[in-house]
């Protein structure tokens, strides 16, 4: 497969990187690693006309921070860098067992911390080459007309497959976006939409420039991935929770966010409840496993029986919240 022609340009400066932007319009697409969109382009899936590398800009490079007033990871580092960084080690520790658990060496070299939070949606029918995708008449998330997996439904139900989205949105992590027309900084929980196609509530001109990790002051986290190959495959589930213990070990606050299982992550807002002000024991992690089992709805559009992983969010969720009873 061949990548289609297109203008590369590598820009120095984040204002430059913008006005590159802004000229390309809907014709640009920035880049990092590649590892998601050059497989895309060979597929014929995204065909950028401008391609803008973000790996030239010192800024997106940059950690700074500790988990005691919070941690600043800039874009373009790798995953490499994220799950050898000693603070992000440390402090972060979650984030590093999530980063370690994407794909292979060589892609955790060349992908980074912003390309796997901008992750395009998957689908069992999308990943194709252009001919495969042709014989079945190409399907509404591109080129096509029909959804494959829900032929009367008029959403894309492709899968955010990101190993770190659910654990971003677990902990609270806000994203700093740059355009010509300014700065903005969200929540992560409000980035992604359920929807497989219009996956992202930013506009293609916003340049993501950092994601920022609350101070740690109490909180614990842990991340579950559910694939076939350890050593390499997109998760089909994943797993993450956190929560805040007093010191009667009495949980004040948690959160758990299934990934993997839909076009967006779903936090799992009555396991929060079951464990919030009690303490976290057997009785109280089986009853938020069932309900994360209750919510979950994986669809036959990845690895693996969908009812099964809708099995196995119960038990990744017994497992994620054992680990942090530990
Ligand atoms: C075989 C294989 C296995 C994989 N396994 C996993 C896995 O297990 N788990 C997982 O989570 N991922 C997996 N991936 C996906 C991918 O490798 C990673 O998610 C990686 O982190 C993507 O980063 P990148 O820098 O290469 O992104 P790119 O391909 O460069 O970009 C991805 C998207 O983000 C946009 N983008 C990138 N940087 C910016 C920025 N700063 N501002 C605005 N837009 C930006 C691009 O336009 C593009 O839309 C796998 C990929 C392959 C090919
Ligand atoms: S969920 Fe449907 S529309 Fe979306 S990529 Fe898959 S087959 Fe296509």
């Amino acid at each position: 497969m061949r990548l289609p022609k297109f203008e590369y340009r590598v820009p120095q400066t984040i204002a430059d990187a913008l006005k590159i932007m802004a000229d390309a319009g809907p014709n640009g697409q920035f880049v990092a690693g590649g590892t998601d969109l050059y497989p895309n382009m060979k597929r014929r899936q995204q065909m950028p006309k401008t391609v803008i590398s973000v790996m030239r800009l010192a800024e997106l490079h940059e950690i700074t921070g500790d988990g005691k007033g919070g941690l600043k990871i800039g874009a373009s580092v790798t995953l490499t860098d994220v799950c050898e960084h000693p603070v992000i080690n440390r402090d972060y520790s979650v984030v590093a067992h999530a980063a370690r658990l994407i794909s292979t060496p060589l892609l955790r070299n060349m992908g980074t911390i912003g390309g796997n939070l901008l992750l395009d949606t998957r689908c069992n029918y999308y990943d194709q080459n252009y001919e495969w995708r042709k014989g079945i008449n190409f399907c509404l998330k591109k080129d096509g007309d029909v959804c494959w997996v829900a032929p009367g439904s008029s959403k894309c139900w492709a899968v955010q497959s990101s190993d770190l989205v659910p654990v971003m949105v677990a902990i609270g992590a806000r994203l700093k976006f740059a355009s010509t027309l300014g700065e903005r900084v969200i929540d992560a929980a409000g980035l992604y939409n359920d929807d497989g196609i219009d996956y992202l509530r930013k506009r293609p001109d916003e340049l993501l420039i950092a994601i920022e990790l609350p101070p740690t002051n109490g909180w614990r986290a842990s991340y579950q991935k559910l694939r076939r190959r350890g050593a390499f495959d997109f998760p089909v589930l994943g797993v993450a929770a956190c929560v805040h213990l007093d010191s009667a070990q009495v949980v004040t606050e948690a959160k758990l966010i299934l990934g993997g299982i839909a076009p967006s992550p779903i936090e799992i807002k009555d396991a929060a409840a079951v464990l919030q002000g009690k303490p976290l024991d057997s009785t109280r992690i089986e009853a938020a496993a069932e309900a994360a089992y209750v919510k979950a709805r994986p669809l036959d559009n990845t690895d693996f029986v969908s009812q099964w992983r809708k099995q196995m969010a119960r038990q990744y969720t017994l497992r994620a919240l054992n680990e942090l009873a530990e």
